[in-house]
């Protein structure tokens, strides 16, 4: 029997000699930043390595190690690091003036390219990351409806106050009365629905749960949601920051739902801060400036003029249904590899999520809900700490986010590193 603890002590011991400037940068950051972090989830003992380039699926750390990218800013990264036509349309952008305080012309672009592609989203708003966007439609629903509480499912996340990943842990959640259901699990979540209609503003859901193990919600599961809503009166906001990647219209059109209302955010804003809410017109249009008991909502950098050119050339000239399906092959490609490779060896290893979204497990049995993953903490570690070695970068938690710049030899080399840390 291998003894983790102790395999897990040698390779953080070679990481750290390996790191040496990462930890000086490290330590640096940690006198001004608690824990040396400002955002909780790119942190990793004993300590995370500090990137100083990235370019195309490439990152180069503090110490000179070039990774393959395969976290690609937890699909915030869609576009990679250096995408021409992105970058172009920001230099444009730029020499035009940047802080306009005004309406700009890239706002009208990436709004049409949105409700172009989600039909559900017949007017939207502009923010500037997905928590605000989440926040922005569930205080929306909140109003219109006169009720407080939310329905959100274990393991969800909408943002940095709005995590129900590990619902028992510390957190600084927004104070909305949150009801707890269980993902994938349409007989329960309805009847928690009709049992708290009465107080319920809204259902939040993500179609496939992102940061809880990348794990695809099922289509029987999303349209009883979408049907007892309904029937109840409540609104449903499914959060579409990270899956509306996964096909030109986002899960949504792959699963044929309508909902009241989607939030944005991620690559959408072409790598940039970004964030949306959209929907019905008759609920969105409460936000129309010119009605009497319009709502308010404001913000600096909603409409700021960079995220806006980099957002509509992305969308419209790069992310074409060509490579929406080409980067969920790939995805395939890797899952089916992975879980054939761990199938046929009887591993407990499960490679989960839907195109170009994978999750990484320890588990062989079916994952439906993120009760059905072990913590697995120290193997976590060692196959991170591996793929590191051999030059692959993703997130430790088994969150794998797949870039425009990478082809099949990059996916045939990841998968080739992870069975080599199985086999030994
Ligand atoms: N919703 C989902 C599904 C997310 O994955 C995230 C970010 N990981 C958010 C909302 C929050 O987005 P942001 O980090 O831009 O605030």
């Amino acid at each position: 029997m291998v003894d983790l603890g102790e395999r897990l002590a040698e390779a953080e011991q070679r990481y750290v000699e390996r790191n040496p400037a990462s930890l000086r940068a490290h330590e640096r950051r940690a006198r001004s930043l608690p824990g040396g972090n400002t955002r909780t989830v790119i942190h990793q003992p004993p300590f995370p390595l500090t990137i100083v380039r990235g370019e195309g699926a490439q990152l180069t750390d503090a110490d000179g190690h070039v990774y393959v990218d395969f976290l690609g800013e937890f699909t915030a990264g869609l576009y990679g690091h250096s995408h021409p036509i992105v970058l172009e349309a920001i230099r444009a952008a730029l020499d035009d003036g940047i802080v306009l305080g005004a309406p700009n012309r890239y706002e009208t672009e990436l709004a049409e390219a949105i409700r172009g592609r989600f039909p559900s989203v017949e007017l939207l708003r502009f923010c500037n990351s997905g928590t605000e966007a989440n926040l922005l439609a569930l205080s929306l629903a909140r109003a219109v409806t006169g009720r407080p509480a939310v329905l959100v499912f274990a393991g969800g996340y909408h943002g940095s106050v709005f995590t129900f990943v590990n619902p028992a842990a510390p957190n600084v959640n927004v104070p909305f009365p949150f009801i707890v259901g269980r993902y994938n699990d349409p007989v329960g979540t309805c009847g928690l629905i009709a049992e708290h209609a009465g107080e319920l503003a809204a259902v939040i859901v993500e179609p496939l749960q992102g940061s809880g193990g990348v794990i695809p919600g099922e289509r029987e599961f999303l349209h009883a949601l979408r049907d007892t809503t309904h029937q109840q009166g409540v609104l449903l906001v499914l959060d579409e920051v990270m899956t509306s990647r996964l096909s030109t219209g986002g899960l949504q059109e792959v699963h044929a739902l309508v909902p009241d209302l989607t939030t944005f955010g991620k690559y959408i804003g072409g790598g940039l801060a970004f964030g949306a809410f959209g929907g019905r017109a008759d609920l969105l249009e409460r936000f129309d400036p010119g009605r009497p008991d319009s709502f308010p909502h404001a913000g600096t950098f909603n409409n700021a003029v960079l995220t806006m050119a980099a957002g509509a050339a992305g969308l419209n000239r790069v992310y074409t249904p060509s490579e929406v399906d080409r980067l969920n092959a790939l995805g395939d490609r890797l899952r089916d590899r992975l879980n054939a490779f761990a199938a046929e060896r009887r591993l407990d290893f499960v490679a989960t999520g839907y195109g170009s979204m994978v999750g990484l497990h320890f588990t062989r049995a079916p994952v439906r809900s993120v009760a059905d993953i072990p913590a697995a903490p120290e193997l976590r570690a060692l196959l991170h700490l591996h793929m590191l070695e051999q030059g692959y970068s993703y997130a430790r938690r088994g969150f794998v986010a797949l870039s425009l710049p990478l082809g099949e030899n990059e996916i045939d080399g990841f998968a080739a590193a992870a069975e080599a840390f199985f086999a030994s």
